[in-house]
């Protein structure tokens, strides 16, 4: 048995679970484990047990070729059945199995009859969203049967499924209500425990001999030799808290154990699958995202999103001394504070909230340790931008979390640097209010004022504005967003990484599982930043426009230059 599959096994029979949400790649073993559920019920709980299969064809393959060999093969499950065939149990047949005390039905989603008969407490699908599709417009066959399940004080609802498509899929969203357990792993190398994540394993050359998985910590290469000590260290580790009693289990192949499903077998299997969509046909990379990956396919939102912001990367801040883009004229920057390292998107707004992304920077490192806030500031305090009317600007303010591990650390850093507008941010996830509150709030250890901001409101305007269409030829429009040389492909993941759902509230954003939120998060704080100095860019802009005319005429230099604010705006 797998190391990951013990903990599921485990919970099956502790009181108060209700119900259980598998979603696994192929190749992970999910078959034994409902397998072994039905085994556990058989000798520990005997009652009705109905599987649901997509159609009724599996159904008899998955007995003929699953279940029956099991029986014959367990001693224990053996007698159990055979006794009730010798009693000449007149109901017994392909489908339907009797043992003491219960039960075993087996219906194809495909025949509703055989989902809405009698009421029974224990339910497993398989390949719930292969069901939903063979089903067709009956309805949801998980919710047909959860019916059946109510009058047993005792009962247990279990799905598993690899994931179909974003519209469809059904075990997505109820996976979604879980506590979305995640297997973390810790590096052979340096002991960092962490999610596999397909963005993490590398092929140089596109050549799947040459693939490794890069410890997302030490950047390690490891192959998959170090695999079995990973899995048989993994631990399973909520993400969120779901609803009561109920438990959901994401594993893509990643994680899977069998030679033939090997990292170098998923990198040859994800370049074939590159190579066809090149061709125009998607089929394989569908299958590779949601049998390997364990995602659901989003043929419209994901793709052609993000493909459309790629394609829009400009060439600018890049020469030797970089110069701003004409329309820059007010600086701001978003700091995401994690475990590991600290990662800042530098941020150049100019009239009606255009924007340009200039810099992205890494400080890795600690941040419980003093020399990365030191190597930060330095950074930082040593950033000059050059722009083309000739005044060197600086950053004017920036927000840095405070959610994350190191919230006091950040609170002490920020404490002597108000001066400098360095802002205490503090991300709230409900619709409530403005972007902004009307004051700080200062209930924190050292009463620092933190920024505590409505990010759905933010991230609503960020995600509008990805929407409009930079003009062609350009000229400058309110809330266009500008991306650099700086932003790749995982940025672009990063900043897509949010998707609406629906709460009391009214609405709400989530992570989507499996990708990195630095870009989105440095985003919002580099707008929140903005806000809370609210500048009027108009006239900022106006000030510069006046310095460049200034310098054709140098008597009025010196005039101007008293009667506009902007040489202590910009001088900090
Ligand atoms: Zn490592």
């Amino acid at each position: 048995m797998a190391p990951y599959q013990k903990r599921i096994l485990d919970i099956v029979f502790e009181p108060g679970v209700k119900k259980i949400v598998l979603v696994f790649g192929t190749q992970l073993g999910k078959t034994l484990i409902t397998m072994i559920i039905k085994a556990g019920i058989i000798e520990h709980s005997p009652n009705g047990i109905l599987f649901v299969e997509p159609s009724k064809d599996l159904a008899s393959n998955y007995m003929r070729e699953r279940f029956n060999p099991m029986v014959r093969d367990n001693e224990f499950l053996f007698k159990k059945i055979r006794e009730q065939r010798e009693k000449g149990s007149k109901s017994d047949s392909v489908f339907h199995k009797s043992f003491d005390g219960g039960y075993l039905a087996i219906a194809g989603s495909n025949s509703p009859s055989q989902l809405s008969s009698r009421p029974v407490p224990y339910v497993i699908f398989d390949e719930l969203d292969l069901c939903k599709l063979s089903s067709g417009k009956r309805g949801s066959p998980n919710k047909l049967v959860e019916r059946r399940q109510s009058n047993f004080e005792n009962s247990l609802l279990v799905e598993t499924s690899s994931p179909g498509d974003e519209q469809e899929s059904m075990i997505w969203p109820d996976l979604e209500l879980t506590d979305f357990e995640k297997y973390f792993v810790p590096c052979p190398a340096c002991d960092y425990r962490q999610v596999l994540v397909w963005e993490q394993m590398r092929y140089p050359e596109k050549k799947a001999e040459l693939s490794y998985y890069e410890c997302e910590n030490c950047k390690e290469h490891l192959t998959n030799d170090a695999k079995p000590y990973m899995l048989r260290k993994g631990i399973w580790m909520p993400t969120q808290i779901g609803l009561p009693g109920t438990f959901g289990f994401h594993l893509p192949r990643l994680y899977s154990p069998f030679p033939r499903a090997s990292w170098e077998e998923m990198v040859n299997e994800k370049i074939e699958a590159d190579r066809q969509a090149k061709r125009g046909n998607p089929e394989l990379a569908k299958v590779f995202i949601n049998t390997g990956l364990a995602l659901k396919f989003n043929p419209n939102f994901t793709i052609t999103k993000k493909q459309t912001l790629v394609d829009r990367v400009e060439l600018y801040y890049h020469e030797t001394p970089p110069v701003l883009p004409e329309g820059v004229v007010y600086i701001t920057y978003g700091t995401d504070v994690q475990d590991n390292r600290l990662e800042t998107t530098v941020v150049g707004w100019g009239i009606g909230d255009e924007s340009w992304r200039l810099l992205r920077k890494v400080h890795a490192g600690n941040p419980a340790l003093d020399y990365l806030w030191s190597e930060y500031f330095i950074w930082k305090q040593s950033l000059i931008f050059k722009h083309p009317y000739g005044v060197d600007l600086k950053i004017s303010s920036g927000c840095i979390d405070t959610g994350g591990h190191h919230a006091d650390i950040v609170y002490t850093y920020v404490r002597d640097k108000q001066h400098l507008h360095y802002y205490a941010f503090k991300g709230s996830n409900t619709n409530k209010g403005p972007m902004l509150p009307q004051k700080p709030s200062f209930n924190n250890k050292g009463n620092i004022p933190l920024y505590l901001i409505n990010t759905v409101a933010a991230k609503d305007s960020i995600y509008a504005r990805l929407l409009i269409p930079p003009p062609e030829p350009y000229q400058p429009t309110p809330g266009l967003m500008h991306f650099n040389q700086h932003c790749n492909e995982e940025y672009f993941d990063q900043l897509l990484s949010q998707k609406v759902i629906l709460t009391n509230d009214g609405k709400a954003y989530r992570d989507i599982p499996n990708t990195r939120q630095e870009a989105i998060d440095c985003e919002v704080m580099a707008y929140a930043a903005l806000k809370i100095d609210g500048p009027d860019l108009a006239l900022v802009a106006e000030d510069l426009k006046h310095y460049q005319e200034s310098k054709t005429k140098p008597i009025e230099k010196k005039e101007l230059n008293r009667s506009s604010n902007w040489a202590t705006r910009w001088n900090k």
